[in-house]
């Protein structure tokens, strides 16, 4: 049967392959270690199920995803809840749960007067001057990163003696740091945070949670065993493997390379100035934040064409700028070939509008064998919670 394009494939084996090279280099460096997936970057229900079944905890930053890791199955206690805009009553619940709950604001730090003393269990997500350790790494270098406690100006300290008077247990740190460079240096930085927190304030933590933001499936780009080891080096100067949990929040570096985007050309036609090349997919469903200027592609051709100068790959969603890229001095594309774009796992599913057409379908390949895995969305999904007469 003929798939209709556009439509996403997950390539089970190099997504498989890839997060046994993750695991066997925490297993090396850290055997105490939790990899907690990070929903936000393609919480696909496939797929944060296929991570739940590979021993991940889910790591959500929001009450929706905090409930839809319970919809698909999430073990109760399975799930690492981050991030500034959690409500109360998840909060509360997650604890109560023994999730592992990383603050972020001083309204947290009052919620838990509703728990007993003895639940007063809590890791901490801090902020840090990562432009200063790693100068034209950081994604704000001028403003500064907006998430956790400050600890250069002593907000982290006064948030620790906050929940000491509560009679709260500190149990983790949270350094979760996105960068531009998703380089070593990040987590060199991010392990010497860890070891100078502890250095100053004895903590006797749980974990470190060193958060996500790493390269994976790239051959050219840092290993996860160059990562690890470096931060293993670090951490042990100042916490016991046996005592303190490694745990890592990997989202783009386990789904972003094994996920391609399918796509026909539909129409080709020339103007006063340029060949363009119509295209049903669009750059919406690859790079929604319009910040890429190259895509990793591929192309299936039905027959030889002669070359031309310039083609410009162009999608459906009728705005100028919906222009992929250009292909110079390429065979002319035709319609009925095939554009494929490789890589495209990681901030793009999630992150596509409803725009002119809906979600397409997603597709599990493995072994040779194509699995729907979502249906594309219909006009009659579209409407579902839509209220057309009051
Ligand atoms: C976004 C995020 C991640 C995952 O980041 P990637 O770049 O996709 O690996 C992990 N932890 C937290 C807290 C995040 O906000």
């Amino acid at each position: 049967m003929e798939r209709k394009t556009p439509y996403y494939v997950i390539d089970q084996k190099s997504l498989d392959d890839n997060f046994e090279k993750l695991e066997r280099a925490l297993k090396k460096h850290w055997s105490n270690f939790i990899i907690g997936y990070s929903y936000k970057t393609n919480a696909l229900p496939w797929i944060i199920r296929h991570f739940d079944r590979l021993g991940c905890y889910a790591e959500v930053v929001s009450e929706e995803e905090y409930r839809l890791a319970k919809l698909v199955g999430v073990k109760k206690g399975n799930l690492i809840y981050n991030g500034p805009i959690k409500t109360k009553e998840t909060f509360l619940e997650a604890i109560r749960d023994g999730c592992i709950v990383n603050i972020d604001s001083e309204r947290e730090i009052d919620w838990l007067d509703e728990l007993p003393r003895k639940n007063r269990v809590i890791g901490i997500r801090v902020n840090f001057d990562i432009e200063r350790m790693c100068p034209g790494q950081s994604q704000c270098p001028e403003e500064g990163g907006r998430f956790g406690f400050c600890y250069e100006n002593g907000e982290f300290s006064k948030a620790v003696t906050m929940l000491q008077e509560k009679g709260a247990r500190v149990s983790g740190l949270h350094l979760h740091t996105s960068s531009k460079s998703r380089g070593l240096d990040i987590y060199r930085a991010i392990a010497m945070v860890a070891c100078d927190i502890q250095k100053e304030f004895r903590l006797d933590l749980d974990y470190v949670d060193v958060g996500g933001g790493f390269f994976g499936g790239l051959p050219t780009k840092p290993q996860f065993d160059e990562y690890i080891a470096l931060m293993a080096d670090i951490l042990s100067t100042q916490f016991d493997k046996g005592r303190t949990s490694l745990i890592i929040e990997p989202g783009m570096a386990v789904i972003g390379a094994p996920v391609r985007y399918v796509t026909t050309v539909i129409d080709v036609k020339d103007t006063q100035y340029n060949r363009f090349v119509v295209t049903d997919g669009s750059r919406t469903s690859i790079d929604p934040l319009m910040s890429k200027s190259s895509y990793f592609h591929s192309y299936e051709r039905s027959a030889d064409s002669s070359i031309v100068p310039k083609q410009i790959i162009c999608g459906y969603t009728c705005m100028e700028h919906d222009r992929l890229f250009e292909a110079i001095e390429e065979p002319a594309l035709l319609p009925g070939d095939r554009i494929i774009y490789d890589k495209v796992g990681a901030y793009t599913m999630c992150l596509t509008p409803l725009f002119i057409k809906y979600f397409p379908d997603v597709y599990v390949e493995r072994d040779g064998v194509f699995i729907k895995v979502r249906e594309a969305w219909r006009p009659e999904d579209y409407l579902m919670k839509s209220i057309l007469e009051e």
